[in-house]
């Protein structure tokens, strides 16, 4: 479906207000004040909050453009409708955390939802050294019942079609096939790094064992439709606190492989692990330890519960599911720690690292716990991955 631009039109602060008022999301007497603070890649975010009250909602607009990529790389509206929807999903199955969604527009390609301003992006948490103790454990509960609850084993096989048939999002697939599966892989494709990484970046482009095993994890991300993922489950994806967490941001959902969710997360945790000092590492191994934990205790208990599968007790058939995601993952998590280096998109947590012999250090480290991860993915464990982590740094 072609959507008709001729109805978007960008919000400003004024006419953002102006629409909440009108939805009859705030009240039309209170004094209101709006600001844009998407710091995101790819879309707007307006908050608008009740000065008297404090209370605040949030418009999230995308743009018919990459904001990142400027104005050549044009980009579906409709992701708009698909993250709104998939919150909704989100929400029905996990709604402890998913922030409400108050109103949605396709053709405004806007989402309207709860103020999550109380909490913190995890991403910038983890880098001030906030120890959100229950983050892993709230994230590989949310991973765990998403990736149960739309697929085969508990949706008919006829219904989770339909679905996935609401969740086809090629345009967005295609960033994560481009920046994650494939500019990063090859020397000649574009890419963003500091030269001081040149050779540990050679030492992948010319390792033919990596190149293959990237070319089978695209594969898979291409042509498995295991559950409707999140797609871009980053730490910058998600708002905590001591007590709560919400995921946010899933603009990317489409059917996929799980080990891809899974795998985002893992990798995300792993550029903190890289960064920190030795407590503070395992600090980070503890929330790695309880990710995976929670996300095989929820699986399996959900397994024995509610799987509607004629071969749920067939002797093998969870192990061999739940080794299939965990092989996945480590792989998908090598990519992510690769392209988050070397690749177009960079994050925080190794570029706040000031010092450059300290930052050049710590990237070395992740492309090399990339390749590793990419090329060892079916043998490990999070303890073999702890351990590798500590040889290198
Ligand atoms: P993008 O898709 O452009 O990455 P995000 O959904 O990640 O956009 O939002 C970008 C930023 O906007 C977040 O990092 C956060 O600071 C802010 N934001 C987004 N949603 C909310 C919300 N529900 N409550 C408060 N702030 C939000
Ligand atoms: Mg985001
Ligand atoms: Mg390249
Ligand atoms: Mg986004």
């Amino acid at each position: 479906m072609t959507l008709n631009h001729s109805n978007f039109e960008l919000l400003s602060n004024e006419t953002a207000i102006t629409l909440a008022k009108k939805l009859g999301l705030v009240k039309t007497d209170a004094t209101l004040k709006c600001r844009e603070i998407g710091d995101g890649n790819l879309n707007y975010v307006f908050h608008i909050t009740d000065t008297a009250t404090k209370k605040g909602i949030i418009i999230k607009q995308a743009v018919p453009y990459a904001k990142v990529l400027g104005e050549s790389w044009p980009l579906t509206l409709k992701r708009a409708a698909i993250e709104a929807n998939a919150l909704i999903h989100f929400k029905s199955y996990c709604p402890e955390f998913v922030p409400q969604v108050y109103y949605s527009d396709e053709q405004l390609a806007i989402t309207i939802m709860e103020d999550l301003s109380h909490l913190k992006i995890a991403r910038t948490g983890l880098i001030d050294g906030d120890k959100f103790p229950l983050l892993s454990k709230h994230i590989g509960e949310y991973v765990a019942k998403t990736a149960f609850y739309t697929s085969d084993l508990h949706l008919e096989p006829s219904a989770k079609k339909e679905v996935a048939r609401n969740f086809t999002n090629p345009e967005l697939c295609k960033i994560t096939e481009v920046f994650v599966f494939t500019d990063p892989f090859f020397e000649e494709l574009p890419g963003d790094y500091e030269v001081e990484l040149t050779d540990a970046a050679k030492s992948i482009w010319n390792d033919q064992e990596v190149i293959l095993e990237v070319a089978k994890l695209k594969q898979s991300f291409e042509t498995e439709q295991e559950a409707l993922l999140h797609g871009d489950l980053h730490t910058g994806s998600i708002f905590a606190s001591d007590t709560e967490t919400k995921i946010i941001d899933p603009e990317f959902a489409f059917y996929g492989p799980v080990g891809f969710d899974l795998g985002q997360y893992t990798a995300n945790l792993l550029f903190q692990a890289v960064t920190r000092n030795p407590a503070g590492k395992e600090e980070i191994f503890t929330h790695l330890q309880e990710f995976w934990d929670t996300f095989e205790e929820t699986y399996t208990s959900l397994w024995n519960t509610q799987n509607k599968s004629p071969f749920r007790q067939v002797n093998g058939y969870l192990s061999y599911v739940l080794t299939k995601f965990r092989k996945d993952a480590y792989g998908f998590a090598g990519c992510e720690l690769i392209r988050r280096t070397i690749g177009l998109s960079h994050v925080a947590d190794l570029n706040v690292i000031e010092d450059k012999e300290t930052r050049i250090a710590a990237k070395t480290t992740t492309l090399k716990i990339g390749a590793f991860l990419i090329k060892k993915r079916e043998e490990l464990d999070v303890p073999a991955v702890i351990e590798a982590l500590k040889q290198h740094t």
